[in-house]
């Protein structure tokens, strides 16, 4: 960044500033994780010059062919690894590419059925403050609450009492497995589109270490930024059918030029996708996963539905420790490891001030942190929160983390 050095010092240190602190802390938001060198090189090349609306071989601007071949190629690689029919790689994040589904295939008032938001569906599906929630008719399904656990039958049962437009599938804090087939059939009974956003789990998926619902859905979209560490941004999968018109809800109906910068950025992500090696990764991040469940388990902690089959888990910290979330997160914030609230279902406490924490592997295992490792940060969790109020254990524990991130950089091999 010499340019940046020369040219504006002040926000050269802050970008400097934030590089030291991801570098020096634990990272266990399970929605954030490192980008690799050739993503952050694309990211930044001269395709942001570029304007190019619709798309490839169709544009309405001039001098695309070299956008066009971009473009392409990043829809190839997508297709080749997800095992989809058909994808669009513009959206520019993840709510506006499920403001393009609903666009796509329902109408105002049309009546959709997804997740109970209280049980950890994502802000971008019937949020009242989010125009899915002022513009259709929302019905939710629920855990079971004993074993906190998606409760499929009653699922079926809404759905043939409501017979809904759409059947959405997914969720950001939810860390058992979805029963993808029943879902399927669920929508067939009742003649629905059956839709999933994978944004959480696209990479385990990507890699066959969970179960792919592509073949399932109609439609599938996800971030690409969370398990798939690549740059911030979006893609819709779908059935040959619906493709037409989500290309038009994509473009007009909710945004304007793609951003080729990053489809270039996407097109080596879903290169490095297609190694070997990430496969490995996406194994490890669940291995770490489940130690990390059990190692807190041992140490007290409830983990919400019991157990992990993905790359995250959610910890009821006041039923555990009679901490509140807010509380463990500053204990952690003060030992160096980042985590984020998080309700938990039937949680009797408020969304701003609820009982949970989520936890996920991701990051950490870019870091390739393995078992080791994650032995010790799970005794640094129980030991902060159970010393939230001693500094010098703190400062201590904190000494702890810095060691293990120097032994484990991300970028500065
Ligand atoms: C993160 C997330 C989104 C939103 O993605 P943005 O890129 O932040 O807009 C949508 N759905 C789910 C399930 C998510 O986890």
């Amino acid at each position: 960044m010499s340019y940046l050095m020369d040219f504006d010092k002040e926000l050269y240190w802050y970008i400097e500033d934030e590089a030291k602190r991801q570098e020096n802390e634990i990272e266990l938001i399970a929605s954030e994780n490192y980008v690799s060198e050739g993503v952050l090189e694309a990211a930044w090349s001269i395709l942001t010059n570029k304007y190019s609306e619709w798309y490839p071989w169709k544009r309405y601007y001039a001098w695309q062919v070299n956008i066009d071949k971009i473009e392409t190629l990043a829809i190839e690689r997508a297709k080749e690894v997800f095992w989809a029919e058909y994808v669009n790689v513009q959206p520019l994040s993840g709510s506006p590419a499920n403001l393009a589904v609903y666009l796509a295939v329902l109408s105002p008032w049309d009546t959709v059925l997804w997740m109970s938001l209280d049980q950890w569906w994502h802000l971008s599906h019937g949020h009242p403050l989010n125009f899915s929630w002022l513009l259709y008719n929302i019905i939710w399904y629920t855990l079971d609450k004993e074993t906190e656990i998606i409760d499929m039958d009653e699922v079926e049962k809404l759905a043939i009492e409501n017979k809904p437009k759409m059947i959405i599938a997914w969720f950001s804090a939810y860390s058992r497995n979805l029963d993808w087939k029943r879902f399927r059939e669920i929508a067939d009974k009742v003649w629905a589109v059956l839709m999933a956003d994978i944004s959480h789990i696209a990479w385990l998926i990507a890699w066959w270490a969970l179960e792919n619902p592509v073949p399932y859905c109609d439609i599938v979209t996800t971030t690409t930024h969370k398990t798939l560490r690549w740059p911030r941004w979006a893609i819709i999968m779908s059935k040959e059918e619906f493709w037409p018109k989500i290309a038009r809800a994509v473009f007009p109906g909710v945004q304007w030029w793609p951003h080729e910068n990053l489809i270039a950025a996407k097109a080596i992500a879903f290169k490095e996708a297609l190694l070997p090696e990430f496969k490995i990764y996406s194994r490890q991040v669940i291995d770490n996963a489940r130690l990390l469940a059990k190692e807190l388990q041992d140490h007290w902690f409830r983990i919400i539905s019991w157990w992990t089959d993905n790359h995250l888990m959610l910890v009821d910290v006041f039923w555990s420790f009679g901490v509140t979330w807010k509380e463990a997160e500053i204990a952690l914030e003060n030992v160096w490891i980042s985590c984020n609230k998080n309700m938990i279902p039937y949680d009797d406490r408020k969304p701003l001030d609820p009982s949970g924490i989520r936890l996920g592997t991701p990051a950490i295992t870019t870091r390739w942190m393995k078992e080791n490792e994650i032995k010790i940060i799970a005794k640094i969790i129980f030991e902060a929160v159970k010393n939230k109020d001693d500094e010098n254990i703190l400062k201590w524990l904190k000494s702890e983390i810095q060691w293990l991130c120097e032994k484990f950089p991300i970028y500065n091999k």
